[in-house]
Parts: C-alpha cells; sequence; structure tokens
C-alpha cells in the first residue's frame, strides 16, 4: 500500500469543507441520533482501501457537521483554525514526532522552546515563565493548578510527591463565585474537593474586599487562589492588582484561568485589563481559542519552572538541576502530538502586529453586536461589553429562549442560550479570525428576523 493513498482524497474533501463554509448553515443537518442510524454497522472481517475510507467518511458525515470554523459560529467560546496552524496541523500528523523527550525529537523540542519564548513575550508574562502544551484550557488549568498544590504544601513542609495528600495540611483554595466549572473539574482531579467561593460583582469579577477578608480568615492551611481572565458571560476581568497583592500577601499561589482572556495582554488597547495579572504565579489559556490554532492545543504557563517539572515531571523532585529538562516534565502526558507547531506557525504568520489586530477585531464584533442588539425590540444587552463576549436578553426567559431557538433554526448564524444571574440569555462570543463585518451585520439581521416572530 502506497503511504500517501488517501491523503489526496482528504484534501479535496477539506477543500470542498472549507470552501462550504461561507455559504452553509451553521447547525448541522441531522443530529446526533440520526448520524449514528446512518453510520451504526458492524465491523467488518476485510480491509478496506484508504481512499475509499476517505471518501465513505467524509460522505457520511457531512450533514452532521457544524460550520464551528466559519465566520458565524458564535457559540460557546471557539476558536477557528488559522490557515497556517490548520495546514501545519495536518505536517504534525504526517511527521508523526512523540513529544515526549528531546532527544529523538530536536525539530519539535526546538519549535516548543521559541513557541514557549514567544507566547509568554506576547501575553507580557514573566521571561522564562515554563508552557506546558497541553490538549485545552481544562487540562492548562490542571497543570497548573498541580505545580501550585505541590508547591504550597512544599512551603509548609509536605512533599506530595513522596507522601500524598493523606494526612497533609491540605490546601485552601478561593475562587470566584464565577468560575469556570472546570476549575472545580481540575480540583477534583487533584483530590482537593470543592473550593471556597469568594462574592463577585455584577459582572462576575471577584470583590477585592471580599477576597482580602476571606484570606484573612484563613485557618493557617496553604492556599491557592484562583483569578479568572475572561468570564464566559461577561467577558469582565478580575481586579487582579488587588487581589494578587492580598492573595501574595497571604503567602497563596495564584493561578489565573484565562482560557480566552489571557490574550488582552498582546493587545495595547486591552492589556490594561490584565493589568497585574503578570505577578500571578501560574497562568492557563487555551490556543485553540483566541489563538485561532485547531484543536486540541492549551498552554499552562507556570512562572517556576522547577515547580512545574517537579509536580509533572517522572521525578517529582524540585532540585533536579539538569540544563534543559524534557518536554515531557511540563505536561500529565509523554506520548503527545507536536502541539507547537501550530503554534509556532499562527505566530509566525501573524506577527506582532497580526495577533494585536486578532484580538483587537474581535472586539470590535463584540461591541458591533451590542450595539446591533441594543437596537432590537425589547432586547437588552446585559454586560459592559469589554471583550469579546455579549450578554442579552431579550425580555422574559420563554421570549429569549424563544428568539434563540428561531435564531438556530433559520441557521445564518450560531449563538448559544445560556443562563446568567437567574435569566435566560443569549450569549455571543467572537473568536474566528475569519469573521467579517458582513458576517456580523448578516448575523445581527438573523437576530432581527427571530426577534420579530
Ligand atoms: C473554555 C474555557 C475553559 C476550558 O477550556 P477547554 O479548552 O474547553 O478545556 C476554562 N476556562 C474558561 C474561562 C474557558 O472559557
Amino acid at each position: 500500500m502506497d503511504r500517501t493513498s488517501g491523503l489526496d482524497r482528504a484534501h479535496e474533501h477539506a477543500v470542498g469543507w472549507l470552501g462550504s463554509l461561507a455559504d452553509r448553515k451553521v447547525p448541522p443537518r441531522l443530529t446526533a441520533d440520526e448520524m449514528l442510524a446512518r453510520l451504526d454497522r458492524h465491523l467488518q472481517d476485510g480491509p478496506t482501501d484508504p481512499a475509499a475510507v476517505v471518501d465513505e467518511l467524509a460522505a457520511a458525515c457531512e450533514p452532521g457537521l457544524t460550520a464551528m470554523p466559519g465566520g458565524r459560529f458564535f457559540g460557546f467560546v471557539i476558536g477557528g483554525a488559522h490557515p497556517a496552524a490548520l495546514a501545519v496541523d495536518w505536517l504534525v500528523s504526517a511527521w508523526d514526532q512523540n513529544a515526549a523527550l528531546r532527544m529523538p525529537t530536536p525539530a519539535h523540542s526546538a519549535v516548543e522552546d521559541v513557541a514557549e519564548a514567544w507566547v509568554v513575550d506576547l501575553l507580557g508574562l514573566p521571561t522564562g515563565s515554563a508552557v506546558g502544551f497541553v490538549t485545552g484550557g481544562t487540562m492548562a488549568n490542571f497543570t497548573c493548578l498541580a505545580a501550585g498544590r505541590d508547591e504550597v504544601l512544599r512551603r509548609a513542609g509536605w512533599d506530595v510527591a513522596e507522601r500524598g495528600l493523606v494526612g497533609s495540611p491540605g490546601v485552601r483554595v478561593l475562587v470566584g463565585a464565577e468560575r469556570h466549572d472546570t476549575i472545580d473539574l481540575s480540583l477534583r482531579y487533584l483530590g482537593l474537593g470543592a473550593p471556597e467561593p469568594v462574592a463577585v460583582d455584577d459582572q462576575g469579577r471577584v470583590q477585592a474586599a471580599s477576597l482580602a477578608a476571606a484570606l484573612d480568615a484563613g485557618d493557617g492551611r496553604p492556599t491557592i487562589v484562583c483569578l479568572q481572565a475572561g468570564n464566559v458571560h461577561s467577558g469582565a476581568f478580575d481586579p487582579f492588582d488587588e487581589a494578587v497583592t492580598a492573595a501574595h500577601d497571604a503567602g497563596a499561589w495564584v493561578h489565573v484561568d484565562g482560557a480566552f482572556g489571557l490574550f488582552a495582554g498582546a493587545s495595547p488597547r486591552h492589556r490594561h485589563l490584565v493589568a497585574g495579572a503578570e505577578r500571578a504565579d501560574s497562568w492557563a489559556t487555551d490556543a485553540h481559542k483566541t489563538l485561532n490554532v485547531p484543536y486540541d492545543c492549551g498552554l499552562a504557563i507556570v512562572r517556576d519552572r522547577a515547580a512545574l517539572r517537579a509536580a509533572m515531571g517522572m521525578h517529582g523532585d524540585y532540585l533536579i538541576h539538569d540544563a534543559a529538562g524534557e518536554p515531557f516534565d511540563k505536561v500529565p502526558e509523554i506520548s503527545r502530538r507536536g502541539r507547537a507547531f501550530p503554534v509556532w506557525a499562527v505566530l509566525r504568520a501573524l506577527g506582532r502586529d497580526g495577533v494585536v489586530d486578532l484580538v483587537d477585531g474581535f472586539c470590535d464584533h463584540a461591541a458591533a453586536f451590542a450595539e446591533g442588539i441594543a437596537a432590537i425590540d425589547g432586547a437588552e444587552v446585559l454586560n459592559d461589553v469589554v471583550f469579546t463576549q455579549v450578554c442579552a436578553s431579550f425580555g422574559d426567559d420563554a421570549r429569549t429562549r424563544g428568539v434563540v431557538e428561531a435564531m438556530l433554526a433559520e441557521g445564518t448564524a450560531w449563538m448559544t442560550g445560556s443562563r446568567w444571574h437567574d435569566r435566560a440569555v443569549l450569549r455571543v462570543s467572537v473568536s474566528n479570525w475569519s469573521t467579517t463585518v458582513d458576517d456580523v451585520a448578516h448575523s445581527i439581521a438573523a437576530l432581527h428576523r427571530a426577534a420579530g416572530r
């Protein structure tokens, strides 16, 4: 069998799919159950030609695909795939490098080192911070919080790698009441249980005074404080300067979940939103959201490289001093794909100015959405639109839900229905490089039609 049989077919189907995005309806035509009925069959005994496999799967899946990489998908927080990152992601599969170790994969290790330095610099984080290239924001939160957990317990004289958690002093974790649920999930994976919520304001920002009071009321346990850059509903950022100072004064490790919002730090216009966040100890962000790298790619950034290596490396030893360390020391996995290649590619393609334009463009589109939605009869924008998120109501919950349903049924755009502050809301999240002013105008027009029903 020819090694490349199937690649030409995959290329043709990919080009066809990408070419269809401009005009196709955003939602899929079939449901998951309907797709299963279409695909469900016994695994046959004999082989199938790779090119035929590609054709069969592409034809079968077409009606079950959502135009997520298109310019009119504003659901959840979903990035697009920048052309340079997408193309290089194909190479990642063809090169098929196992990125665990430096010696057998010098190309990936070098590219990872370069991309690490570029990302840290671009986001305005402390030079020399370590970046683990993980699968996404959830694992970035997990990885950073593992480093934090081990470090605060180490300072209390307890070695988690050696002794585990049973019998340890325990760790107190303070989080904003509107943190992302994956913080709780990460804490569960880490054996830390449920965190203590701190009061937030009307935009979902941690109230610095409440955080200071909670820290003061501490019981002497080692402490981690989780802050947020980018609330999924409002896009709001915690008041980092005050919060980081209070947390550090209390001896806490400060982690920032900036899955999409940390990239505000790359933009001179939006940098003020993350002022003070650079003084934290760890930061989680996604390359597959704002940076528009294909799935799956998250970035776990930790100021103290030794703390990250001690938590994720094979030895659990804070005192390893060999020069570079191995790439697997910074992530939960050993074997993994070369995730740094597409990150390098998108940064090389965009340059600093391109990243600024990307971030500012999302924010401008979000502002246009807010203005367009506010002009719809009975509609109200519920958040201060400071970044890429818009949260709106169309009146009572039943009407808001009706508008979301009608908008999805029509198919011009996809935005997510959600609940925020006990109200049904429509949430718009802008994070695709290919979204144009026209896409936004057409999507607002679709909302007008949906609200007019
Ligand atoms: C998306 C998101 C996450 C989770 O990231 P995944 O890449 O989906 O694992 C965590 N926190 C925030 C604020 C997010 O927006």
